[in-house]
C-alpha cells in the first residue's frame, strides 16, 4: 500500500473569483488552540466577530453573525428563513449565481419570478417594477456582483422598487462585500450576506450575514416552520444571541480566521480598501484593452472585483490557463455555462488585489498569447497599466515585505 504523504500544496497566486489569497496573519490565527464552543474566552471572540462584521457591513443590525458554511449557506439562510409557500419573490438572474438564488427560492415553495438579463449586463430595475405590478411581493433578491459575468446590479435602484412594492431587499454580496462600496444601513438593505474567501481574504467556510428589523419581523410572523433545521435563524440566534445555548458546534478555527481577516479590513479602512480594488481593477482593464482584448461588461456596470475578458478567437482556453498555472503559478477562472470557452474571469479580491499581481498577470498573459500565435504589440498591456497607476497610484496595499509567496 502506497503511503499518503503529508499535505503540501503549492502557494499559488489566486486570481480567481474566490478563493482569494489568504494573509499570513489570518493563517496564524488558524493555528490558535481550539476552544470549546461555550468557553467564556470563545464567547468573547464571538462578540468581537459580531462587532467587526457589523462594521464591515456598516450596519447596527442586531442579527449579524457568520453562518457556518460557504457563501451558498448565506444564500440558503436568507431564502429558507424569509420565504414560505404562497409567497412571491422577484430574483435578479444576471448569470449563474442569480440562477442559484432563484433555485433556492423555488425550493421553499414560493412563487419565483426570475428577472433575467443578457450575459454581461445587469438586470434592469424597471423589469422588477413591471413584474411587481398587481402582486404582493415578499422580497426582491439581488445579486450585487454577478461573479459569472462580472456585472454589477444597481442596489439603490432595486431599493426604490422594493420600497414601491413593500417587500424586503435581500442582497447577495458574496463577491463584493469588502471590495466594492456597500453600506447595509445607509442603502437600506434588509438582508445581506457574503463569503469569507472572497474580498475578505479568509479561507472558505463562513458566510457573514446580517438581517435588519424588518426582516426579523417577517421571520417572526411565519405561518410555517423553516424547512432547514441547520439554517433556522430562530435556533441559531439562541447561540449567537444572549442565551448562548448550543445549536451546532461553531467552526472554532474559522471564527478565529474571520476575526483576523476582519481586523485587517478595519486596519486598512473600508474606503481605502474599496479604492484599492477599484484602482487595481481599472489598471487591469486598461492593460487588457491595450493588448487588444475586449471586456465582456461595459465600464459603468463592471463589478471591479471580477473582470471578464473575452478569449481572442483561435486561442485555446484550457491551454492558456494551464500554462499560466504551470509556468507562472497563477490561477484564473474560465467561463461558466454558455460563457464556457468564451471568457476568462480574473478575480482581484482582498489580498489578491495588488499592483504586483496586475502587472505580473498582464506580462504572463502576453507570453501565453504569443505562444498561441496571437500577434500583440509588445509590452502594451504592462505599459498601459503602469501609466494607469502613475495617474492614480494605489495606496493602502499590504506591505511588499510581507512573506506571502502569493505576492
Ligand atoms: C462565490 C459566490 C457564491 C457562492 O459562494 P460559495 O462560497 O461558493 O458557496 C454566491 N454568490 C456569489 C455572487 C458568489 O460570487
Amino acid at each position: 500500500m502506497k503511503p499518503i504523504g503529508e499535505v503540501n500544496p503549492p502557494a499559488r497566486i489566486l486570481l480567481t473569483p474566490g478563493p482569494a489569497n489568504v494573509e499570513p496573519r489570518v493563517y496564524r490565527a488558524l493555528l490558535a488552540p481550539v476552544l470549546g464552543h461555550l468557553d467564556p474566552d470563545f464567547l468573547r471572540i464571538m462578540d468581537d466577530v459580531q462587532v467587526l462584521t457589523r462594521r464591515m457591513f456598516v450596519t447596527e443590525n442586531r442579527l449579524t453573525f457568520p453562518v457556518s458554511g460557504t457563501g451558498s449557506a448565506g444564500m440558503e439562510t436568507a431564502m429558507t428563513n424569509l420565504l414560505e409557500p404562497g409567497d412571491t419573490a422577484l430574483i435578479t438572474v444576471a448569470g449563474f449565481f442569480g440562477e442559484r438564488l432563484a433555485d433556492m427560492a423555488r425550493r421553499t415553495g414560493a412563487e419565483v419570478i426570475a428577472l433575467e438579463s443578457r450575459p454581461g449586463t445587469p438586470v434592469d430595475p424597471q423589469q422588477a417594477r413591471e413584474a411587481a405590478r398587481g402582486k404582493k411581493i415578499k422580497l426582491i433578491g439581488v445579486t450585487h456582483g454577478e461573479t459569472s459575468t462580472g456585472a454589477l446590479n444597481d442596489l439603490d435602484a432595486f431599493r426604490q422598487v422594493t420600497e414601491e412594492c413593500g417587500g424586503l431587499l435581500v442582497v447577495d454580496a458574496v463577491a463584493t462585500a469588502g471590495g466594492v462600496p456597500l453600506r447595509v444601513d445607509a442603502q437600506r438593505l434588509d438582508v445581506c450576506f457574503t463569503g469569507s474567501q472572497k474580498c475578505l481574504s479568509a479561507p472558505p467556510g463562513l458566510a457573514p450575514f446580517t438581517a435588519g428589523p424588518r426582516a426579523e419581523a417577517v421571520i417572526g410572523k411565519r405561518k410555517t416552520g423553516v424547512t432547514s433545521w441547520y439554517f433556522d435563524l430562530t435556533y441559531i440566534m439562541k447561540y449567537w444571541g444572549q442565551e448562548r445555548t448550543y445549536h451546532h458546534t461553531a467552526p472554532i478555527s474559522m471564527i478565529y480566521a474571520l476575526r483576523e481577516a476582519l481586523r485587517l479590513v478595519e486596519e486598512e479602512g473600508l474606503e481605502a480598501r474599496w479604492e484599492r480594488h477599484r484602482r487595481n481593477a481599472q489598471a487591469l482593464a486598461t492593460g487588457l484593452e491595450a493588448m487588444g482584448m475586449g471586456l465582456l461588461v461595459a465600464p459603468p456596470h463592471r463589478m471591479l472585483t471580477v473582470t471578464a475578458v473575452k478569449i481572442p478567437a483561435g486561442v485555446d482556453d484550457r491551454k492558456v490557463r494551464g500554462r499560466l498555472m504551470e509556468e507562472f503559478n497563477i490561477e484564473i477562472a474560465g467561463g461558466l455555462g454558455e460563457l464556457k470557452g468564451k471568457i476568462w474571469r480574473v478575480g482581484l479580491m482582498g489580498a489578491s488585489s495588488t499592483q504586483n499581481n496586475v502587472l505580473l498577470l498582464l506580462a504572463a498573459l502576453e507570453k501565453c498569447l504569443l505562444e498561441e500565435g496571437i500577434k500583440l504589440p509588445p509590452g502594451a498591456g504592462v505599459a498601459a497599466a503602469v501609466q494607469a497607476y502613475q495617474q492614480a497610484p494605489v495606496h493602502g496595499e499590504p506591505a511588499q515585505g510581507e512573506p506571502a509567496a502569493a505576492r
